[in-house]
């Protein structure tokens, strides 16, 4: 395990950025603030003003009012306001990811990836700018047409998490400016430099663009906030990303007004791995699940399943590669594994291991903290493997550090049975040379998840497919496939082009 020490002076670094981004930072005033700040050193960079309830009121109701304009606008048009954004997030990668990893703290290869999925979303959402379609049924009346079509939403209140501070809100964002919709965006209260740069290139495009100013509009806080946006009436639909307990809140809230709302929300992700895995390749995908973005990941790998006569190679060949894993300041050359965002993280890893091992279990490599002498207030710590002699209720929880619970099986309905065991149904994966039990892990009968893999981890999704979950990670999709229908609505349309009035069912009602 290697460290590198932390020298930078981050706040200036940050400040660059933003201003290579055209991005100007407000200044905090009377009002509520907001402390931006770095996992990498534990320093505080900036004060800011947070957003008040009036203000998420007051942000909505503009944005309301720029919808009954954009609503008008050909959806090949605003897709035109969509490619010019990426082309800025082309330009700006750099910056913007080296604001993710101060913030968020992700190595600089994770960082990057994240804005270059931001780019990918772009291309996607423009190109279905022209294709947003309804179908046309057959009508059971002669001289009839039957046929939906879908119309731009409302306002979107996007609520995003920490962990993907830009690309949650760029995959909410593309598609529903394509459909017609402006974004009132609150981003986690942790990573608010990276909101205002993202929001910033898109004031840009929308301004290069000519359309209507408050297309989106950011309203940086924490909870009290979220709540103010969950609440208000002309937020259509309610994007939220974070955790279960988040959803379990805002979820309610919503369907207390009968309102919209697509939630993503936590995971516990496992992977089964079969006898006739080609463990070099099981071993390499498992290891960058289970601690890529230091297992901060909604879609980390938590649990591994594997089968009793290959556990102990398994296991073996984790922990060789676990010690190997270079852990520290994630813009150094090398470094695979960052910090966790905050102490209070590092505690509850802490409290899950003592727990793990209470259960019986054994913590066979990892779990220790790591001193970064000039990052004293941070928190780095080397991922942990722990054998569990079962699934306990510990890890049937989502901890949101980098754990991986082993745990065996003899038949393949075991694994699954395990597997779909826990409350969360994010995603899953299977190493398998036989084709029959990656199908059947693939079926109904297979895995709950909303992801399903073969021979690769459950993280690192593309934008191409839905992405969401099933069960308490919320249901909701996001992305690519159709996932853009939550942001619209739908009417049926029955068109009746003949001089008679029969009615349907064959009711006669003269
Ligand atoms: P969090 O739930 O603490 O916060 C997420 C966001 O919700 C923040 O912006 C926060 O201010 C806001 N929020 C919290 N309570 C709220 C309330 N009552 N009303 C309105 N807004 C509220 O999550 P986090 O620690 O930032 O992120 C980690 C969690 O997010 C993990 O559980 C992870 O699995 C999950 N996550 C899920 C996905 C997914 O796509 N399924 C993606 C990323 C992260």
């Amino acid at each position: 395990m290697t460290t590198t020490s932390i020298t930078h002076d981050l706040a200036a670094t940050a400040l660059a950025a933003l201003e290579r981004i055209g991005a100007s930072v407000p200044t905090a005033g009377d009002g509520p603030t907001l402390h931006a700040r770095s996992p990498l050193t534990g320093q505080n960079l900036l004060e800011l003003p947070a957003a008040s309830v009036a203000d998420v009121d007051s942000a909505v109701r503009a944005a309301h009012r720029a919808f009954l304009t954009w609503r008008s606008v050909p959806a090949p048009v605003r897709g035109g306001l969509v490619k010019r954004l990426g082309q800025l997030l082309t330009d700006h990668k750099a910056d913007l990811a080296e604001l993710i990893t101060i913030e968020a703290g992700k190595i600089t290869s994770e960082a990057l990836g994240e804005v270059q999925e931001m780019i990918d979303i772009c291309d996607l959402a423009v190109g279905l700018s022209r294709q947003i379609g309804g179908r046309t049924m057959p009508s059971e009346r002669p001289g009839h047409r039957l046929m939906e079509t879908w119309h731009p939403l409302g306002v979107v209140g996007v609520i995003s998490a920490f962990n993907f501070p830009a690309a949650v809100w760029s995959w909410n964002t593309a598609v529903a400016l394509v459909c017609g919709d402006p974004v009132v965006w609150k981003p986690s209260e942790m990573t608010p430099l990276v909101s205002i740069a993202s929001a910033a290139l898109l004031d840009r495009a929308i301004a290069d663009s000519d359309a209507p100013r408050d297309l989106h509009r950011l309203v940086l806080g924490a909870r009290d906030v979220g709540e103010a946006l969950v609440q208000h009436r002309h937020v259509a639909l309610v994007s939220a990303t974070g955790s279960e307990r988040m959803g379990a809140q805002v979820g309610p809230l919503v369907a207390a007004r009968n309102g919209r709302y697509l939630l993503e929300l936590g995971g516990n992700n496992a992977a089964v791995v079969a006898p006739t895995a080609d463990l070099d390749l099981a071993v390499r995908g498992i290891v960058f699940a289970a601690v890529g973005t230091a297992g901060q990941r909604c879609t980390t790998m938590r649990r591994l399943i594997v089968h009793e006569d290959i556990v102990d190679d398994v296991v073996a060949r984790l922990a060789t590669a676990y010690r190997g894993l270079p852990v520290g300041d994630p813009r150094a050359e090398g470094t695979l594994v960052g910090p966790l965002i905050n102490a209070a993280s590092r505690d509850r890893m802490r409290a899950a291991l003592e727990r793990a091992v209470d259960d019986g279990g054994t913590v066979v490599v990892g779990g220790e903290t790591v001193e970064v002498p000039a990052a004293p207030g941070a928190v780095y710590v080397s991922p942990a493997l722990v054998r569990m002699p079962h699934q306990s209720a510990l890890v049937t929880e989502e901890t949101f550090a980098p754990i991986l619970y082993v745990m065996t099986y003899r038949t393949l309905d075991e694994a699954i049975e395990i597997h779909n065991g826990v409350p969360q149904g994010l995603s899953s994966s299977i190493f398998t040379r036989d084709q029959r039990e990656a199908e059947r892990f693939l079926s109904e009968a297979g895995s709950d998840c909303g992801i399903v893999n073969v021979n690769i981890g459950t993280s690192g999704a593309e934008i191409g497919g839905a992405f969401g979950g099933e069960k308490s990670t919320g249901g909701g999709r996001e992305s690519g496939s159709d996932a853009w229908r939550a942001y619209m609505r739908r009417a049926t349309n029955t068109v009746n082009y003949s001089d008679e009035l029969p009615l349907a069912q064959g009711v006669n009602f003269a």
